[in-house]
């Protein structure tokens, strides 16, 4: 049984996918680092979609659709997954839902991380990635120590190409028009959590956690 993680960009769905995945012994599935994975080794679909997600645009359907039908008739039998950053359009929620019922398998929850968008803009234009460790770490909310702890690690703290400002704002108004429709449709299957993610990262777990139990 899989779980989804829904949410704005900048909701914290891949900073509590991974947190989940070590917690609760599943595996974090992830379409944004697959593609940034696979535009840094300059595969084929990496250089199809560099342009779109630069632009902060989504990549097509049948894109994302092929890696994630590749990893669930792999392994999905077997492990549990948190997709996260996938589904994001109806169309690939639809396409998600026959696969697995082809699969035989199923979702346990869509779990919602609702956070409002001046939050979201800070998250976003603070967000760092340390290119030692690979944390996600934010210059307004991270402790002085964790962003030293990179650096005396011999690290350096990167911005994402994709969250400068412009881009944030496209993608923020992508996700209204193209993803927010997924909570009604999830709601409709009964699937649908909805976590108050406007707080801090070990509150927000607290609240996944207890959403998931229920
Ligand atoms: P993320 O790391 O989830 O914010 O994704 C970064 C970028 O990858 C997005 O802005 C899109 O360009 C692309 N992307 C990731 N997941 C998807 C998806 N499910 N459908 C289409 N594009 C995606």
């Amino acid at each position: 049984m899989h779980i989804v993680l829904l949410g704005a960009p900048g909701s914290g769905k891949g900073t509590q996918a991974q947190r989940l995945a070590t917690g609760l012994g599943m595996q974090q599935l992830s379409t944004g680092e697959l593609l940034r994975a696979a535009v840094s080794q300059r595969t084929a679909v990496g250089l199809a979609v560099q342009a779109a997600m630069e632009a902060g645009s989504l990549v097509p359907d049948e894109t994302v659709l092929g890696m994630i039908r590749e990893r669930l008739a792999a392994d999905g039998a077997t492990t549990q997954f948190i997709l996260d950053g996938f589904p994001r359009t109806l169309a690939q929620a639809r396409s998600l839902g026959d696969l697995l019922a082809n699969l035989d398998q199923a979702l346990r929850a869509v779990v919602y991380l609702e956070v409002d968008f001046d939050s979201l803009m800070k998250r976003l234009t603070g967000r760092r990635t340390c290119s030692e460790t690979g944390q996600v770490l934010n210059i307004y909310y991270s402790s002085q120590a964790d962003l030293d702890a990179c650096r005396e690690r011999g690290g350096e703290l990167l911005q994402r190409d994709d969250d400068k400002e412009d881009t944030i704002r496209h993608r923020l108004e992508v996700y209204d028009r193209q993803t927010a429709p997924l909570i009604e449709h999830y709601r409709d299957e009964g699937l649908l959590r909805i976590v108050d993610a406007d707080a801090d990262v070990n509150t927000v777990y607290r609240r996944l956690t207890e959403a998931l139990q229920g």
